[in-house]
């Protein structure tokens, strides 16, 4: 059965969000869909969530939706001109200011900005496009001088590399998305900049667990608190267009292989994000450096890579999404990638989720089963069985739509709906029946079947049985 593990996360925009392009990229291959906040009004993303929920109801297929923030974003004000020419050498003021319109002066509308600044720091703007460096400090004001020129157009965005400002990861663009993203029914609300592992604290209270909470990693400072930020998050995104702006470019394979790394060892899921494909916003085939850091990422274990630009505003969403297809079965089908893909070590593995999960997937290899079936009120179990990346099947088994959705992030798993149960006997019954008529299972072979008991019990994961194949018929 040529099923495929790593997840396709894609962006919706523009070029994909009208009912049936949306319908032709789920049902093309797109296993979660982001909604970026950073675009677009809150109803626009909330109508959007209406029309996903149908189409997982015509296709029957759970889809998980990330409700993307903007974060604390610090940008450039309004400018009186197009732009402001910063000639390489040329000094110029940075302002505490809504706007302006002198034609030597950036106004930055953020006082904290300008409490972070030191003579000597570097500033970029527009992704890194236009650098320069800080040579004075006044109160609400500093002077730089161009290290790399450009014309500076208004909103772009500013960042401060390795600084730590002293702003929440929520502004109240933030909270006021959250609510929309939480009630509309998102899966997870993704945290943009976040610097500081209380920041998921806050994201997490207001949440009030009505969404899963996604860090996204794009700072120097999340980068040095990786493992708190990661115990604290149910999913990580590995946003590499920001935090190749915050570090150096150099950096981010290294600090990509780490945020994996760390992410596998905790167990929870990650996302490689941004510039996968990005030449085919405009053209229809990927250059090879693109298939080869897709190739890269789902080489290293990876729940899923994600398309940005590529699927909101690209001329051929459709092809990004078949291509990157393409692209996870040819290293699937790679016997190095099972060979070499980075193993749990036994230290790791704590609780009984873990154990039972690592107990199921050897169970499964010397016992020819067709299949690891996991009995999840919350998905939890799932998971647990993904991290082991075992070469057979995961069914997430469930009786929640919201456990199935959030599951499809996951490595490797595919989540069924079914009706309530009451007994185990009923979730071996109920198992054994989507196992004859669902092509989930490899056929005739038994099913390694792990739950918790008793039914019902959230957060338990105690059983596992090896149930008998049913009857071909
Ligand atoms: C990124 O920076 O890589 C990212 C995913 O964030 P955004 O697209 O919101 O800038």
């Amino acid at each position: 059965m040529d099923r495929r593990r790593c997840k396709i996360v894609a962006t919706v925009g523009p070029a994909s969000e009208a009912p049936e392009r949306l319908r032709q990229l789920i049902d093309g291959g797109a296993d979660v869909v982001r909604l970026n906040f950073s675009h677009g009004k809150g109803s626009d993303h909330a109508e959007i969530v209406v029309r996903i929920r149908k189409i997982e109801d015509l296709l029957q297929k759970p889809v998980a939706i990330i409700g993307d923030l903007q974060g604390p974003k610090v940008r450039v004000g309004e400018l009186a001109a197009e732009s402001l020419a910063l000639a390489y050498g040329g000094e110029f003021t940075l302002k505490l200011a809504d706007s302006s319109d002198a034609p030597d002066v950036a106004p930055v509308p953020h006082p904290e900005f300008f409490n972070a600044l030191t003579p000597g720091a570097e500033v970029k703007f527009d992704d890194g496009m236009i650098s320069a460096t800080i040579v004075s400090v006044g109160k609400g004001e500093a002077r730089a001088k161009v290290t790399a020129p450009g014309a500076l157009k208004p909103r772009k965005g500013i960042n401060l590399p390795g600084a730590e400002l002293p702003i929440s990861a929520l502004t109240d663009k933030d909270k006021q998305d959250l609510e929309v993203a939480a009630e509309a029914g998102v899966d997870y609300i993704a945290l943009s900049f976040v610097q500081r592992p209380a920041d998921l604290d806050e994201a997490r209270a207001r949440i009030a667990g009505r969404t899963r909470l996604l860090a996204k990693i794009e700072k120097r400072s999340a980068v040095e608190h990786l493992d708190a930020i990661v115990a604290r998050s149910d999913a990580v995104m590995v946003a590499r267009g920001d935090l190749g702006v915050e570090i150096p470019f150099e950096e981010v394979p290294i600090v990509q292989r780490r945020i994996v790394r760390a992410c596998r060892e905790a167990g929870k899921p990650v996302i490689v994000a941004t510039h996968m494909l990005q030449s085919m916003v405009e053209s229809s085939t990927p250059t090879r450096a693109e298939a080869s850091d897709v190739a890269t990422a789902v080489y290293l274990g990876v729940d899923a890579v994600m398309l940005s630009a590529e699927t909101a505003v690209g001329r051929h969403p459709m092809s990004a999404i078949a291509i990157m297809d393409r692209v996870i079965r040819a290293v699937e089908r790679d016997e190095d990638y099972w060979l070499h893909l980075p193993p749990i070590l036994a230290i790791d593995r704590k609780g009984e989720a873990a154990a039972i999960a690592a107990a199921a997937t050897e169970a499964c290899r010397s016992h020819d089963c067709g299949g690891l079936a996991a009995f999840t009120q919350s998905g939890a179990t799932a998971f647990a069985l993904a991290r082991e990346r075992p070469r057979e099947n995961i069914i997430a088994v469930t009786t929640s739509a919201r456990a199935a959705r959030a599951a499809t992030l996951c490595w490797g798993v595919s989540a069924v709906v079914m009706a309530e149960v009451s007994s185990f006997e009923d979730v071996m019954a109920q198992t054994r029946q989507l196992a004859a008529s669902s092509g989930l299972f490899d056929r005739g072979e038994p099913i390694a079947l792990v739950a918790g008991l008793p039914i019902g019990t959230k957060g338990r994961t105690n059983v596992l049985h090896l149930l008998d194949p049913p009857p071909d018929d």
